[in-house]
């Protein structure tokens, strides 16, 4: 097979990381809550509008704590799209709860506010939502329902750091908000992630959550005497070597996204005209909404039609990867959750989709990106 040369993601150095792990390090402080945390909690508190922070070690950690904080228990229910990565709904079937699967806009790909009513029952806890390619679900339609019915409203934002929806960031738009450091999204640290919050009510057991139960955040500031286990937790937070790093490149989230958004310009200008001939769908931003770069797809004819993309461009040592196999048809997500109804947009997506590659480094390789997939695209042919 041919030698790959230009892949799907390349996790780089974009800042003074190193600098900040041998900071880190001569500070005598490795465990978790060091300094670096503090200024990565400061600076995702500013960028996603929300009222707290707290640095945990993955976005499924996030999303854990989420669950554990939305009180699930079996027998609740938790409406989300099944059309999303496995942690979504691992961390309401973690508490015994039931994730409820529904379709999502085959405009947006996100969840479609009427099918979430249509999927409320007595025992719905929360929604959780996913802003699907960093572009923001309809966030007043969803808080309103949420209003409504009293649940909560959770977001999963793990690809929506520095998005917008009506001019307010990702993060700001529900009860709480999980977001993902992992080397595949905009700002990495290999293994990371947020939990951000807007109800000042959480903000303390949630950090006795994620100090395994106990009221050591308390106790550090020095309002307890000492401190003890007072509720259920676990460790959620990374260690300061994750924060330093990461807060080299939190520091440089501006210049990330431009060039990310330059890359997906790039894209959205040359495969125009096929979209318009009606060969192939581009990304639709939804109104109101600013993405950050994170992904850019092509929805192609038929499954076949998009393996044949995928193979063709592999031939050329391109790596292009679909996407999420719907959890709703999953073996743990038939025997875990419920689904009350076909969900024909998620299945339709799911064969159709494929990721182009989008990282920092990507520089002029996108013209390469380009050159060959409109090749195969208009003559079938990429060699
Ligand atoms: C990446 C991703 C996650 C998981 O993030 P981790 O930090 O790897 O745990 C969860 N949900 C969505 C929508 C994601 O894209």
């Amino acid at each position: 097979m041919k030698k790959v040369e230009i892949p799907f993601n390349r996790p780089s150095i974009v800042g003074q990381e190193l600098e900040f792990i041998k900071t880190a390090i001569n500070s005598g402080q490795l465990s978790g809550d060091g300094e670096f945390t503090k200024l990565c909690n400061d600076r995702i508190t500013r960028m996603t509008g929300s009222g707290a922070s707290l640095l945990t070690h993955s976005c499924t950690a996030a999303l854990e704590m989420a669950a554990i904080l939305c009180d699930l228990k079996p027998g609740d229910e938790v409406i989300l799209p099944s059309y999303t990565f496995v942690s979504t709904a691992n961390a309401i079937a973690l508490r015994g709860a039931t994730p409820v699967f529904i379709d999502i806009d085959s405009l947006t790909l996100n969840i479609d506010p009427e099918k979430v009513v249509e999927a409320v029952t007595p025992r719905t806890r929360a929604i959780f939502v996913v802003h699907y390619a960093g572009f923001p679900a309809e966030m007043d339609q969803l808080a309103e329902i949420a209003r409504t019915h009293k649940l909560f409203l959770v977001e999963d934002a793990a690809q929506a750091l520095g998005s917008t929806y009506k001019g307010r960031p990702a993060g700001s738009l529900g009860d709480m908000a999980a977001f993902s450091f992992h080397e595949t999204k905009n700002i990495l640290c290999g293994e990371g992630g947020a939990l951000t919050l807007n109800l000042p009510d959480l903000v303390e057991r949630a950090e006795i959550i994620r100090e395994k139960g106990t009221n050591r955040s308390r106790f550090f500031r020095g309002q307890v005497d000492k401190y003890t286990w007072v509720d259920i937790g676990s460790s959620f937070l990374p260690g300061e070597l994750i924060a330093a790093f990461l807060y080299g490149q939190l520091e440089r989230a501006e210049e990330i996204a431009k060039r990310r958004l330059a890359l997906f310009d790039c894209y959205s200008e040359a495969f125009h005209d096929l979209e318009k001939a009606g060969r192939i769908r581009l990304p639709h931003i939804p109104e109101g909404t600013t993405g950050n770069g994170h992904m850019f797809y092509l929805l192609m004819r038929d499954i076949d039609d998009r393996d044949a993309f995928i193979k063709n461009l592999r031939n050329s040592g391109i790596i292009t990867p679909f996407h999420y196999v719907p959890l709703h048809s999953a073996p743990a997500g038939r025997r875990l959750g419920r689904c009350d109804s076909e969900l024909p947009v998620t299945n339709d997506i799911s064969d159709r989709l494929v990721r182009l590659p989008m990282f920092f480094t990507l520089d002029h390789d996108v013209e390469r990106v380009i050159e060959i997939a409109l090749k195969w695209l208009k003559h079938g042919d990429a060699s």
